[in-house]
């Protein structure tokens, strides 16, 4: 007995230490802030100045709600790949109608050659346009008009070619990198036949904003947390420095930030995050969003729970359990752990068993368990919070006074102006915790006044209608 109480002490020990190191008072939030904004000033002052890319986008006029006319939309970005028709009214009228096509990428295209992957792409494409969908396309003359959302790292040459730059996510096609992406599409439609122009081409953040925009003009940012986490926002075309005489017609340009490979010393990071991201197929890189996306929440309770496994094998062992294997638990199967809210916490124990192989763990340490995953997800979801009020506070929206206000800033409180930040994903859509964890911080980090001014507003498929939407802002008929 004395022998269990010190494995339980050990075990209690683990936690309490996870706790210290993931600890996110206020006042490490704020210091997050403002390396978030510093980064963002060094990444648009030179090319490698930061860790954060800060891409042009070369979007510098989002829709407005005035666009008319059916578009289309592909979305390249995971596992699904998605095909979009899109009918705009015009006159501030909200999406009349939208019909979408989801299919799977086929394996074997993920590491073929570029010819097959968008002779694929097209194929679908033009299956999709041939087929009548709900809502009948207006006969129009000339061309279709197509944007095209591709979420993998391309630098942008204009609002409709880029290079990619490598492929992520399971990609691998060694003859795409170096090329326009946009004409690699393009050929491949006209060896289809179609007649269809690629209009735009972004990435699933500018997709958000863009929708956000359509809808509420005094959206600013795009954030997008879900198996992997980016953001985007509107940034002054002068403050752009890093490219001398940008001139856009608007005097903005929308920067994607590339924000998951943010980095700062102030961030909380633990053994565990280490440990993973030495494991990792990309050490070094993608810090922020291994703390903070999808892919790796779940994976960072489960290296906590080895830990702890390794105290006390007697109520969480046995050591045959599956503990040991990397990203065995997902992140949705953490959340229903931490959203387990029956007095025996039987979806925990459930989970223990058929997912790790931990049978019969004893109540309290079905509490540990939760607990674990609140601190993960906590830590979390306050830093992506931190990470978003960087943003407003890089362009003066976070009620600090910063440029807006002048040199009257001490005698002459400025009024916050209202500011939308369209958000996606389904860490925030999804995960009630996490959401709620996020909304508190941002409140905690802006103070009443100036929270209330700050709307973070879901964007349902904001990454493939949101292309449709940047298509017909740079379409000729606008
Ligand atoms: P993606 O980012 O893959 O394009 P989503 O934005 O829908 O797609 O995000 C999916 C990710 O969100 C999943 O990988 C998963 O990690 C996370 N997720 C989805 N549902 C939940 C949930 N209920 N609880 C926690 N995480 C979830």
């Amino acid at each position: 007995r004395v022998r269990r109480r010190r494995k339980w002490r050990k075990m209690l020990k683990v936690l309490e230490e996870l706790e210290e190191s993931c600890a996110t008072p206020v006042g490490r939030l704020k210091q997050v802030v403002d390396a978030m904004a510093v980064e963002m000033h060094a990444g648009l002052a030179s090319e490698g100045g930061s860790k954060l890319k800060m891409l042009l986008t070369y979007v510098d006029k989002l829709p407005n709600g005035s666009e008319k006319g059916t578009y289309y939309a592909l979305d390249l970005g995971g596992t699904n790949f998605r095909v979009l028709r899109v009918h705009l009214g015009g006159q501030r009228s909200a999406i009349l109608g939208q019909d979408i096509e989801r299919q799977p990428i086929p394996q074997h295209l993920m590491t073929s050659t570029s010819k097959d992957l968008f002779d694929f792409i097209a194929s679908s494409l033009k299956d999709f346009i041939e087929k009548e969908g709900n809502f009948s396309e207006q006969p129009s003359p000339g061309r279709r008009e197509l944007g095209f959302t591709f979420s993998f790292p391309v630098k942008q040459s204009s609002v409709s070619s880029g290079i990619l730059m490598k492929w992520t996510k399971g990609f691998a096609i060694e003859d795409t990198i170096g090329r326009d992406v946009s004409e690699c599409l393009q050929l491949a439609m006209s060896r289809k036949g179609l007649d269809v122009r690629v209009a735009a081409l972004i990435n699933d953040t500018v997709g958000t904003l863009a929708l956000g925009h359509y809808n509420d003009e005094d959206t600013v940012a795009a954030v997008i947390i879900g198996t992997g986490t980016n953001a985007c926002y509107l940034e002054r075309a002068d403050a752009i420095i890093k490219c001398q005489g940008l001139l856009t017609t608007s005097g903005g340009m929308v920067v994607n930030m590339e924000w998951g490979n943010f980095w700062s010393s102030h961030l909380p990071r633990t053994s565990y995050d280490i440990a993973l991201d030495v494991a990792s197929p990309n050490p070094n890189d993608q810090g922020f969003e291994k703390m903070i996306s999808g892919m790796y929440l779940g994976d960072i309770v489960r290296r906590v729970l080895l830990r702890m496994s390794e105290e006390e094998s007697d109520d969480f062992g046995p050591s045959s359990s599956k503990l040991a294997i990397p990203f065995i638990l997902r992140t949705p199967l953490m959340a229903a752990m931490h959203e387990d809210d029956s007095l025996d916490l039987s979806e925990v124990a459930k989970i223990l068993g058929e997912v790790l192989e931990l049978p019969d763990v004893p109540v309290k340490v079905r509490k540990l368990v939760v607990k674990v995953c609140d601190v993960i997800t906590r830590r979390a979801a306050r830093l992506a919070a931190a990470g978003i009020i960087g943003i407003l506070k890089k362009i003066g929206r976070d009620g600090s006074g910063g440029i807006a206000s002048g040199k009257f800033r001490s005698d002459r409180p400025t009024r916050m102006r209202r500011t939308v930040v369209a958000i996606e994903g389904g860490l925030y859509t999804s995960y009630t915790l996490f959401r709620e964890y996020l909304d508190e911080a941002m409140m905690e980090i802006l103070g009443e006044e100036v929270s209330s001014h700050v709307i973070l507003r879901v964007m349902e498929d904001g990454s493939g209608t949101g292309a449709a939407l940047v298509a017909a802002a740079n379409s000729p008929s606008e």
